[in-house]
């Protein structure tokens, strides 16, 4: 790979030498679990699939490339990932998490790490100062999703990673939202980036997977450890649809942000839509040094829950599914969905109510996506203002 390639070329580039010996253009999927050793205890090369093979190797080097880091790790789905990074902390740690975080994250903090006596502080990390007012001397990680799910809440990388040096603490951010096409965290001073494969990185829903990707490295090497001896690795097949996917990641980030600008534009015409989250729309510019606002929209409808949810099925372009960033459309009611793995207080307090829709906005033609949404917007305007 030439160190002065722009990340398109490196996107489709960087994983060229993975070619089997036999000069395949596309990396080979090494469906194999161990490697032929030319002598006991030789460890040279590839031994056994869990520590390192070649498919998820092209993956990881290309994932690393592409968010300016060092090393890439790929895991069995985002949130294998997340619990290798939190497997970097002892019992009696805090960890302090920006408080509009994916459902599931929450839930595994929550559930499963609490337990091992890891203390979770969620602050609205949209002010850097209640991350710092929340600082302690057993804080050890800051955590923060941005922009985030469902709300799209934009946090100041930059002036967080400040703190974080200043304190010692890792800063950790996930990326999957923006994609190493619109924001590079390790740029602005992250020490970890977190994705969920399985979303714009893969792109076609077709896979689940995760990745970490770090610069430092002590840190790479105590991630590596983690991902061999805890083993949540991505396997090949799955590797091999990732890398896929990021081959096409700059096309299709530019039309997933070109199109839901537009259908943001369109949602600002209708009456019963009461506020819209989408990066960029208070009139600020876009912070991290983002290149684009992305693909997620998400939106107050002015109704009951009960219209709401006559509203997302009665979509059919945008189908009603969990999950994002694939080239197909999907509309998703959170409170119900995504998000429901959350209390019901503690959901509305952070502004998930009954009347929040949620946009992947897909790659199809705008005309088809806004044309679906006023059909769903017909049916429930009459449901709400009957005809007389
Ligand atoms: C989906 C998602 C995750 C979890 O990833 P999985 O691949 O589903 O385990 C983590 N963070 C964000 C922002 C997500 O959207």
């Amino acid at each position: 790979m030439k160190k002065a390639w722009k990340d398109e070329t490196r996107a489709i580039h960087a994983a060229a030498k993975f070619d089997g010996g036999v000069g395949a253009v596309s990396t080979p999927i090494y469906q194999t679990s161990t490697y032929r050793l030319s002598a006991p205890g030789d460890e040279s090369g590839y031994v056994y699939s869990r520590t390192a093979n070649p498919t998820r190797d092209a993956l990881e080097e290309t994932l690393a490339a592409l968010e300016h880091g060092t090393s890439g790790f790929a895991f069995a789905s985002g949130l294998a990932a997340t619990n290798a990074i939190i497997s970097l902390l002892s019992p009696g740690d805090e960890i302090i998490a920006g408080d509009d975080l994916y459902g599931g994250t929450f839930r595994l903090f929550e559930q499963i790490f609490k337990k091992f006596n890891l203390n979770f502080r969620y602050v609205d990390a949209r002010e850097t100062k209640n991350i710092e007012d929340a600082i302690t001397d057993r804080t050890k990680m800051i955590w923060l999703e941005t922009p985030t799910n469902p709300l799209m809440h934009l946090y100041d990388i930059d002036a967080v990673s400040e703190l974080s040096i200043i304190n010692e603490l890792l800063l950790v951010v996930d990326n999957t939202f923006a994609s190493p096409y619109i924001q590079r965290p390790l740029d602005l001073g992250a020490d970890i980036v977190l994705h969920s494969l399985t979303k714009y990185i893969s792109g076609h829903a077709d896979t689940v997977g995760g990745a970490v990707v770090v610069k430092d490295k002590i840190l790479a090497e105590k991630i590596g450890y983690i991902q061999n001896a805890a083993g949540a690795i991505l396997g090949p097949m799955d590797a091999y649809l990732s890398l896929r996917g990021l081959k096409t990641l700059a096309l299709r980030m530019e039309r997933h942000s070109e199109n839901a600008s537009k259908i943001v534009e369109y949602l600002q015409t209708k009456e019963i839509v009461q506020e819209i989250f989408y990066p960029g729309l208070d009139g600020k510019p876009l912070p991290n040094k983002m290149t684009l606002a992305g693909g997620m929209v998400s939106f107050n409808l002015r109704s009951d829950i009960e219209t709401v949810k006559s509203f997302v099925m009665a979509t059919s372009l945008f189908v009603l599914a969990e999950s994002l960033g694939g080239v197909e459309s999907l509309i998703n009611h959170p409170a119900t969905m995504t998000h429901a793995s959350i209390p019901e207080d503690i959901r509305r307090a952070r502004g998930i109510g009954d009347g929040l829709v949620r946009l992947s906005v897909g790659i199809e033609h705008i005309d088809d996506q806004i044309a679906d949404l006023e059909t769903a917007f017909k049916i429930i305007e009459n449901k709400v203002k009957p005809k007389t």
